[in-house]
């Protein structure tokens, strides 16, 4: 158990107003959680402060090498009043495999928890309720070292900021257009690929400024070996359903284990449908869509939880998806996960945790 100091502000900001549109990213709550680490004393200081501007050396090594990591979940408003986060454990089972391959210390899975339960709890007013609407935690690590030489970090800060958010879609689920990239690559194997750190959407940003201009609001990535491989979207895993099959790729060390994308996979499991992880090659996709077998491709995460694709775009060709609507087993995923968080649909799978 962490000893947590609260230091609450004596200057609360307002609470947004729910009936003006939350833009994503763009207001914090007034709190924020803080905790230290050096080589000596491990993790140390454990504390919710006002939130504020932090104060780091120049030489900071977050700066010039990229050691940071994050994580994003979010904490609902049940429709009993109850706040419920959504497989918190996955989230933080992740954070430490992303600190483990960029030499950040771990931290102890029930300490991560406990850090956000009490962020979440000291500002749960700031939860906002409409249908959609959530408050989207983002824990982050930095290196703090001011040092210039190129060795992991012996001083870091862990910090976790909280954020309302509206509806992702206010006007129902609207599908997206994707552009396929067969030049830039987001990952490797044995990169970085399957961390959750800034590192790898630097690396994607060119190529999401060329699908915007093209009129794409999404990159799908190819293998960054023989560029023939399906990876992954932008900041979201990728599910096709072809000929009654869902299918998506397997984890192969260059993607992201989306949290959406397990759960997707057990509730596949869970109702019967067939569900195959497995290698899929950008052809056996245009084969299918030219077969008429390709009916729903959708992305997973936990900004959107399903965004339905209505349009891939792939070289000259231009695959059109469900005749541009969202499919009926996206459209049931997407009720069926935002149902378990909100509590309007049983937990059969345990999925959620209340904030006390
Ligand atoms: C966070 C993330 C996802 C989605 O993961 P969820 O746990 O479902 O939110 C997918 N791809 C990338 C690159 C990500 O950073």
């Amino acid at each position: 158990m962490l000893d947590i100091r609260i230091e609450k502000t004596t200057n609360p900001k307002p609470i947004p107003d729910e009936s003006d549109p939350l833009v994503f990213g763009t207001i914090f709550t007034d709190h924020m959680f803080v905790m230290d680490y050096d080589t000596e004393k491990g993790w140390y200081d454990p504390r919710v402060i006002p939130y504020q501007p932090l104060s780091l050396d120049p030489s900071a090594m977050v700066f010039h090498y990229g050691q940071e990591m994050f994580e994003g979940l979010k904490a609902y408003k049940a429709v009993d009043g109850r706040t419920l986060l959504f497989r918190p454990n996955k989230n933080i089972e992740r954070a430490n495999n992303t600190n483990r391959r960029i030499c950040i210390p771990t931290i102890p899975e029930e300490d991560f928890l406990q850090a956000i339960q009490t962020i979440v709890k000291v500002d749960e007013a700031w939860i906002p309720h409409k249908e959609g609407t959530s408050l989207y935690i983002r824990p982050f690590i930095i290196a703090t070292d001011p040092y210039l030489g190129v060795r992991p970090s012996n001083t870091y800060k862990f910090i976790i900021i909280l954020s309302p958010v509206g509806a992702y879609y206010p006007e129902g689920l609207d599908p997206v257009k994707i552009w396929i990239e067969d030049e830039y690559v987001r990952a490797v194997r044995g990169g970085l690929g399957e961390a959750k750190t800034g590192a790898n959407y630097v690396a994607s940003m060119k190529a999401q400024d060329k699908a915007h201009e093209g009129g794409y609001s999404q990159v799908l990535w190819l293998d960054g070996v023989e560029r023939k491989y399906i990876e992954e979207v932008g900041a979201m895993n990728i599910f096709f359903k072809i000929d009654g099959t869902i299918v998506t790729p397997k984890l192969s060390g260059s993607i992201l284990p989306g949290v959406t994308r397990d759960s997707v996979i057990c509730l596949c499991k869970h109702w019967g449908i067939p569900v195959e992880e497995k290698k899929i090659s950008i052809d056996e996709i245009y084969e299918a869509y030219q077969k008429g077998k390709l009916e729903e491709v959708f992305g997973t995460g936990t900004a959107a939880v399903i965004s339905p694709v209505k349009e891939l775009k792939w070289d000259e060709h231009i695959m059109e998806i469900s005749g541009g609507k969202i499919g009926e087993l996206s459209q049931k995923f997407y009720d069926t996960v935002t149902g378990i968080q909100l509590g309007k649909i049983k937990d059969e799978l345990g999925w959620t945790v209340e904030v006390k």
